[in-house]
């Protein structure tokens, strides 16, 4: 519980740690480009190498493959454009940061459908590399931020190297969540410090036996594989956040066991889990409330002091359709009336009784209406 209220939107951004922000305040107050040779400068370059180790123990990683970038968002651009690749294959539920830059830029973008539960079809996606006989990429999530739906992700690195395409796996909503051991084989792999206690703007990309082509030129930084002077003090409290996500993995059961209690209360009231029948990140649940739009829904939480979301609202506030709905086969009025909750480490079980009462109430009040008045336009 914040003095704004209760914050159930850990997906969109997880609060930074205290520990994080006196990083990054020390960090900021130091003088020093990490790119001058003098001692101000070394102590800044230490600063970003010791993070570029913290990052690397994320997945497994060399402290040499990490790229670091300005978030989420321009790692998946850097690997989609950067990997050289013209084929590319996404799944049909890929953040739109992925869907993007793979359907611009001259690429030849081939879907992959996912099933009924969000999980990406494997056997179109093997059929498909088979018969495409051009180097390819693939690009397939870990996890997806609106439904928490977890892809095979292991499997699809040995789909895609049989083939000898390249594999980028967009692993923004794993750390602290779940272990990236399922992503190691990937070649590329995207993260955002934002979504697990470090500050917005900071990311990284993960390059691993892929040759990069910089998408931003006109410095040697990076290795040569992202020009521009580092943030460094983002990049301290990323490095700082991806150590500390451990503790949050830790508590990853009792965030989970808080996200059941909800959906057993919520679904015996009529609610709609989607995704439930995969393989889901423990925090997250997309769920309907039948015959009440989502943005009615949010703004009624808000009203009541509680932050969720609406379908992708991590993608600039917007409220349309969402596309992961729509690609598992989702009735478009239904989807209509997802929200996204995600729970986090301040998530406590008062906070979860206080959702679904004020969910039961918003239910009682609107449900009924909603739905007459849908059935009779
Ligand atoms: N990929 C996924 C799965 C996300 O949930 C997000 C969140 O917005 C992004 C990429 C973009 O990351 P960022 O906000 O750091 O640009």
């Amino acid at each position: 519980m914040t003095e704004l209220g209760i914050y159930l939107d850990y997906n969109a951004g997880a609060p930074v740690r205290e520990p994080v922000a006196e990083a990054m305040r020390s960090a900021a107050l130091r003088a020093g480009n990490p790119s001058s040779v003098h001692r101000f400068g070394s102590l800044a370059r230490r600063t970003v190498e010791s993070a570029r180790e913290q990052v690397a123990g994320l997945g497994g990683w060399a402290p040499e493959d990490v790229v670091f970038t300005s978030g989420g968002t321009e790692a998946n651009n850097l690997a989609i454009h950067g990997a050289g690749r013209r084929t590319i294959f996404v799944s049909a539920v890929e953040h739109d940061s992925v869907l993007a830059p793979a359907r611009r830029g001259g690429h030849d973008c081939h879907v992959v459908p996912v099933d009924g539960e969000g999980v990406a079809d494997l056997a179109v996606l093997d059929a498909a590399l088979d018969a495409c006989g051009a180097p390819a990429l693939v690009s397939i999530m870990l996890a997806n931020n609106e439904t928490g739906v977890i892809q095979p992700v292991a499997e699809v690195a040995a789909i895609a190297h049989r083939h000898g395409a390249l594999f980028h796996c967009d692993a923004v909503q794993g750390p602290g969540k779940i272990p990236l051991d399922a992503a190691r084989n990937a070649d590329l792999v995207s993260l955002s410090a934002h979504k697990f206690g470090g500050p917005m703007g900071v990311g990284a990309l993960i390059v691993r036996g892929a040759e990069l082509v910089a998408q931003m030129t006109g410095g040697g930084q990076e290795r040569r594989r992202r020009a521009g002077t580092e943030n460094v003090p983002g990049i301290a409290g990323f490095g700082l956040a991806a150590e500390l996500s451990r503790d949050d993995l830790a508590a990853a059961d009792e965030i989970q066991s808080l996200r059941d209690d909800i959906e057993a209360r919520l679904e015996g009231a009529g609610a709609r889990v989607f995704g439930a029948g995969a393989t889901r990140l423990g925090n997250t649940s997309c769920l309907s409330m039948p015959g009440v739009a989502a943005e009615t829904q949010v703004m009624a939480f808000d009203l009541d002091g509680i932050a969720v979301s609406a379908g992708a609202a991590c993608s600039s506030g917007k409220v349309g359709p969402s596309h992961v709905l729509a690609a598992m086969g989702i009735d478009p009025d239904e989807a209509a009336t997802a929200i996204r909750l995600s729970l986090g480490r301040a998530t406590e079980p008062a906070h979860i009784g206080k959702f679904v009462e004020s969910w039961m109430a918003l239910n009682r009040r609107a449900g009924p209406a909603a739905t007459r008045g849908r059935n009779a336009a």
